[in-house]
């Protein structure tokens, strides 16, 4: 008889787990895989792709007013946040049944069931009172949205969990936070026609990001009808019929439809059994983990959000993959932080990669930064005031690209693609070197041919 009766159990069926399971599949491992809420996770069900939906649908309001100018006749225009909503859920739904019948296919047993760990070999699977032994545990549980401040009326609140599915869209809302969610949301609901207002604690948006691109796209969010409120929380929250009156801790009152927290996410591992079968948590509640995702007790692993490294559904997926080809596939493989590349889906968009300016003249003796500020050519005939703006980060003493920023369309398409330069190591003159794509506004970064600042250690900030 097998000593356990399988050798590996996932829990949380999200975008680190749904890999790890099928990897390890792969490798012949006979694996079972326990999902409480919806098979895809996050970043299918309420993250990345409704998100992204819902950023599209957004960007019609700018289409038709670029329209306009390109010479069409755009009738009065109105949006369906209903038919969206089902839009969005069919998607969704779709693509969740891919990830359930990729699962089957590589040969995984699903349980649709909340799993809980008994020890260091058993799980537990709630409300079946069954318990499956394993020889090594995952957890790929993920996160969940932190609840501050607070404050009175708390429970009038909203999340991302809750945006995706509401029966009508907020006519007025007041989002708190300046992180990807909070900036996120606020564009794109101000795009649907809603007024919205974001209470951010700190004095801008996006803490880590260039500053000069997280400033330009404040400015441009402020253009585009945003209200942001710096340094101001809300103090309490009342409800009075339909309508939620915030009073701020600045004194002064605000009425909305909903208030939407996106003050971060927190790992879920509360009454996960973890800290009882032996595995350390971070103060956060994160699963301490070293550079091959294993835990303190060496038969449980630990994937993606649950373990507080980068929030982000490629590095689950990538850390569920290394799992599964260190501890199966005979792979011993560390994931590599450096130089992931991320995007934040406002309009405009933002995207990254590499050291911001401030970062790089920490760590470098000498950093030249190369950027260009431009209205591109589509803004030009439709009458958009709008801006784009690329910045290179470069070491001044080898040229090698250290970053590369930038804000504008197709932000996110273009970083994911410098990143294979920055990766590769390139300097500044390969990116010299490479031909033009005219007209495009990427072709900007290979003809950014005049520094705008170095940054010496030794010296004062010399142009
Ligand atoms: P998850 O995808 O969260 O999966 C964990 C799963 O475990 C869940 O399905 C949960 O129900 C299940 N679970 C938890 N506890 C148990 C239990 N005890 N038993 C059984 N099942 C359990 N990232 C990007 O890269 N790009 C984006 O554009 C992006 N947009 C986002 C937008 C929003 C609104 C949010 C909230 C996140 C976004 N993210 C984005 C982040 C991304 O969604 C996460 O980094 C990613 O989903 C993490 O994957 P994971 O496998 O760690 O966890
Ligand atoms: P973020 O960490 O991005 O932002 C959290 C925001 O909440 C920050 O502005 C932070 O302020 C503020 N905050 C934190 N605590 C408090 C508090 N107690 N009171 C008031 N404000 C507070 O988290 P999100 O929730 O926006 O998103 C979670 C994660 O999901 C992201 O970090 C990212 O990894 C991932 N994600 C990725 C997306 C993408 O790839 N496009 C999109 C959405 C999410 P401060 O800066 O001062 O700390």
């Amino acid at each position: 008889m097998a000593e356990y009766d399988v050798d590996l159990f996932v829990i949380g069926a999200g975008s680190g787990g749904v890999r790890a399971a099928r990897i390890a599949a792969s490798y012949g491992a006979s694996v079972m895989l326990a999902e409480e809420f919806r098979v895809g996770g996050t970043c299918v069900i309420r993250g990345c792709v409704p998100k992204k939906l819902m950023v599209y649908a957004s960007r019609y309001a700018d289409e038709f007013v670029d329209a306009a100018g390109f010479g069409w006749h755009v009738p009065e225009t109105s949006f369906d946040w209903t038919r969206l909503v089902n839009g969005k859920e069919k998607e969704i739904t779709r693509l969740s049944g891919i990830y359930r019948s990729n699962l089957d296919k590589a040969g995984v047993t699903l349980i649709e069931n909340r799993a809980v760990v008994e020890d260091a070999h058993r799980v537990r699977i709630v409300g079946e009172d069954r318990t499956i032994t394993a020889r090594t545990i995952l957890i790929a549980t993920g996160g969940h949205p932190v609840l501050m401040p607070p404050v009175p009326g708390i429970e009038h609140t909203i999340t991302s969990n809750e945006i995706f599915d509401l029966p009508q869209m907020p006519k007025r809302i007041l989002i708190v936070g300046g992180g990807y969610i909070a900036v996120e949301f606020g564009a794109l609901l101000a795009r649907l026609g809603s007024q919205v207002t974001l209470a951010v604690r700190a004095s801008n948006i996006l803490r880590g990001f260039d500053e000069e691109l997280r400033t330009a796209l404040r400015d441009a969010m402020v253009e585009a009808g945003i209200n942001f409120k710096f340094g101001i929380l809300p103090e309490r929250i009342d409800k009075a019929g339909a309508t939620l009156k915030v009073t701020l801790n600045n004194g002064a009152t605000l009425e909305v439809d909903q208030v939407m927290l996106a003050t971060g996410r927190n790992p879920n591992t509360k009454d996960l059994g973890l800290e009882k079968a032996g595995v350390s948590l971070d103060a956060i509640g994160a699963v301490k983990v070293d550079e091959f995702s294993q835990s303190t007790v060496p038969s449980i692993y630990a994937v993606g959000d649950v373990t507080n490294r980068i929030a982000l559904t490629p590095v689950a997926i990538r850390e569920g993959h290394a799992f599964a080809d260190t501890v199966f596939g005979n792979k011993p493989t560390a994931v590599d932080y450096i130089g992931v590349p991320t995007a934040v889906f406002t309009t405009p968009e933002l995207g990254t990669v590499g050291l911001t300016e401030t970062e790089a003249r920490e760590a470098y003796h000498c950093v030249d930064i190369y950027s260009t500020k431009f209205r591109p050519l589509k803004a030009t005939v439709s009458g958009r005031a709008e801006k784009t703006l690329m910045k290179l980060v470069v070491d001044g003493e080898t040229d090698k690209v250290l970053g590369a920023h930038v804000l504008g369309e197709a932000a996110g398409e273009m970083v994911q693609l410098l990143g294979i330069a920055i990766k590769m190591g390139a300097k500044k003159a390969d990116f010299d070197a490479t031909m033009a794509v005219h007209p495009t506004s990427a072709e900007e970064f290979v003809t950014l041919r005049t520094r705008t600042a170095r940054y010496r250690k030794d010296k004062a900030d010399m142009a």
